[in-house]
C-alpha cells in the first residue's frame, strides 16, 4: 500500500498552517522539522485581515490572538520633518470584516504548534529533520530525503511534498538548480522591541523617515493596564550601496544599539523620541532585507513550494507571514476540488505563482512605502503642506494599489467566500 500522506518540509509558520489545514479537511501529513527545538524566535509581524479570517477558519479565537499580539487600528506613512504623508485606519477600523493583527512571531509560532499538538497529537510535527532533496517515486509516490540532527539519513514516502522550509528552501533550490543567489538591494534592517507607550492610536503602524534610512515602529501587544506600556516592535533601517558587501557577523544575528544609534541620533519630535525608543530595547537583532527573484512555478510533479519558500518577499508591505496561511489555505481547497492529487497542486501554482510573484517584484518598489520614495524624490522630505507634493488621489492609488495586488482590498475581501467552506473534508 503506498503511503498517502502529505509530507511538509518546514515547520515554520507556513507550514504549520498547512498542516493545521490538512488536519481540518481530513487529509494525513506529517512535518518534517529541521531544528532539534521549535523556540518563539523572531520580533513583530503583521497578520493581515485575509489571513487573519483564515485563523478564525482554522478556530483560532480573537482571545487567542489577543494573548500574541494586538489588533491593529492604524497605517501611517510618516516624513522626516515628522509630518504625516498618508495615514489610514486598518482592519476593523477600516471596514474590514476581520482585523489585522500586529503579534510577536515566536509567540504566534507557538500558538500554532500548539494548536497542532493538541488536535493532532504531538508526533505529527518530527523535530530535527532536515529534508535536503526529494526523489520521484513510481507508482504515484515522492520521496523526502531527510538528514537528522545527529547527523544519519533516512528517506519518507507519501502522495505529495510541499517545501514550507524558508527562504533557503532546499526544495526549491532542487526544483530550479539555476536559481540566482539570495537577492539584496542593500537595505539593513536592526530589529528589536522595546516596552514603551504606543503611539499615535494606541496601536498604529508607522513608516518613518525616507526610503535610505526610515524607521518602522508599532505595538505588538497590549498596553499592560497598570504602566500603560505595550511591547513596541521597531525596525532601524539603513540603505548602503549594495556594490560595496556588507561587513554583517550574520543575516540574523544579535545585534547591539551602539553599532546603528548614531544614524538616529536626533531624530526626536515631540511626539516620539527614536533614540530613547532603540535604547529601551529588549532584544536587538539584525539582518539584511533580502528577498529571490521570482520563478516561473511553484511546481514539480508532486512537490510544491509555498511560503518563503515560494515567494520569499521584502517586508514593505508586512505580507509575507500573511501570504504563507493563505498558501496554505489555497493547497486545501485545491485538494478539495482536485484530491490529493498532482492536479491540486497545479491548480494551487496557477493561481498563485504569477500574481503574488508580481507582489514580491512590487515590495522591490518599496510597497505602499514607496510613498516615503516619492516624497523624498519631489522635495527632499521637506514639505508643509503634503498636498503641495503627492496629491491625495496619487497617494491613495498607491496604497490601495498595493492592497489589491495583495488581496487584502476591503470590499474583494469581505464579499470573497471562504477559500475553505466549514466543515468541508477531502472524499477519502
Ligand atoms: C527563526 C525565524 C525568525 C524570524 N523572525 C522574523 C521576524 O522577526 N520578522 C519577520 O518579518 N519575519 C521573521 N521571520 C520570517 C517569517 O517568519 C516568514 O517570512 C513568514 O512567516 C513565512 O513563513 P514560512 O513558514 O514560509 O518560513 P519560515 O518562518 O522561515 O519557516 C521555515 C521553517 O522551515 C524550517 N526549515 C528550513 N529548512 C528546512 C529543511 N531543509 N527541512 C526542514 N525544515 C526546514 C525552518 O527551521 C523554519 O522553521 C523569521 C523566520 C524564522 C525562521
Amino acid at each position: 500500500m503506498p503511503d498517502t500522506r502529505v509530507l511538509i518540509a518546514g515547520g515554520g509558520i507556513g507550514g504549520l498552517s498547512l498542516a493545521l489545514t490538512l488536519h481540518q479537511i481530513g487529509v494525513p501529513f506529517t512535518v518534517f522539522e529541521a531544528v532539534r527545538e521549535l523556540k518563539p524566535l523572531g520580533v513583530g509581524i503583521n497578520i493581515q485581515p485575509n489571513a487573519v479570517r483564515e485563523l478564525y477558519d482554522l478556530g483560532f479565537s480573537a482571545a487567542d490572538l489577543d494573548a500574541v499580539g494586538v489588533p491593529a487600528r492604524e497605517w501611517a506613512a510618516v516624513g522626516r520633518n515628522g509630518k504625516d504623508i498618508y495615514a489610514e485606519p486598518r482592519g476593523l477600523d477600516a471596514g474590514y470584516n476581520w482585523p489585522q493583527y500586529a503579534v510577536h512571531r515566536g509567540a504566534f509560532h507557538m500558538a500554532l504548534y500548539d494548536a497542532l499538538r493538541q488536535r493532532a497529537g504531538d508526533d505529527v510535527v518530527r523535530l530535527g529533520h532536515r529534508v535536503y532533496g526529494y526523489e520521484k517515486a513510481p507508482a504515484g509516490t515522492v520521496t523526502a530525503l531527510i538528514e537528522h540532527a545527529d547527523g544519519h539519513k533516512s528517506t519518507e514516502t507519501g502522495t505529495l511534498l510541499i517545501g514550507a522550509d524558508g527562504i533557503h528552501s532546499a526544495i526549491r533550490a532542487q526544483m530550479h538548480p539555476d536559481q540566482p543567489p539570495i537577492n539584496w538591494g542593500g537595505a539593513i534592517m536592526w530589529r528589536g522591541t522595546t516596552q514603551a507607550k504606543p503611539i499615535r492610536t494606541g496601536s498604529s503602524f508607522v513608516g518613518l523617515g525616507t526610503i535610505a534610512q526610515r524607521m518602522v515602529i508599532y505595538p505588538i501587544s497590549h498596553p499592560d493596564p497598570e504602566t500603560g506600556l505595550a511591547k513596541i516592535n521597531w525596525i532601524a533601517e539603513v540603505t548602503v550601496d549594495p556594490a560595496e558587501g556588507w561587513q554583517g557577523t550574520s543575516w540574523f544575528g544579535a545585534a547591539k544599539v551602539e553599532d546603528f544609534l548614531h544614524h538616529f541620533r536626533d531624530w526626536t519630535y515631540d511626539w516620539l523620541d527614536v533614540p530613547e525608543l532603540l535604547q529601551g530595547a529588549d532584544v536587538v537583532y539584525e539582518n539584511a532585507m533580502i528577498d529571490r527573484d521570482p520563478i516561473p512555478t511553484w511546481r514539480d510533479g508532486r512537490v510544491a513550494l509555498m511560503g518563503d519558500a515560494a515567494h520569499a518577499m521584502y517586508p514593505t508591505g508586512s505580507n509575507g507571514a500573511s501570504q504563507a496561511i493563505v498558501d496554505a489555505r489555497e493547497i486545501g481547497a485545491a485538494m478539495l476540488a482536485h484530491g490529493v492529487t498532482p492536479a491540486a497542486l497545479e491548480a494551487y501554482d496557477k493561481k498563485l505563482c504569477g500574481p503574488i510573484s508580481e507582489v514580491v517584484l512590487r515590495n522591490r518598489g518599496a510597497g505602499p512605502f514607496g510613498l516615503l520614495y516619492l516624497v523624498e524624490e519631489r522635495c527632499g522630505g521637506e514639505f508643509d503642506d503634503i498636498d503641495d507634493i503627492v496629491s491625495p488621489d496619487e497617494r491613495n492609488a498607491l496604497v490601495s494599489g498595493y492592497k489589491a495586488a495583495a488581496g487584502f482590498a476591503i470590499e474583494t475581501l469581505n464579499a470573497a467566500p471562504p477559500i475553505i467552506p466549514a466543515g468541508a473534508r477531502v472524499a477519502p
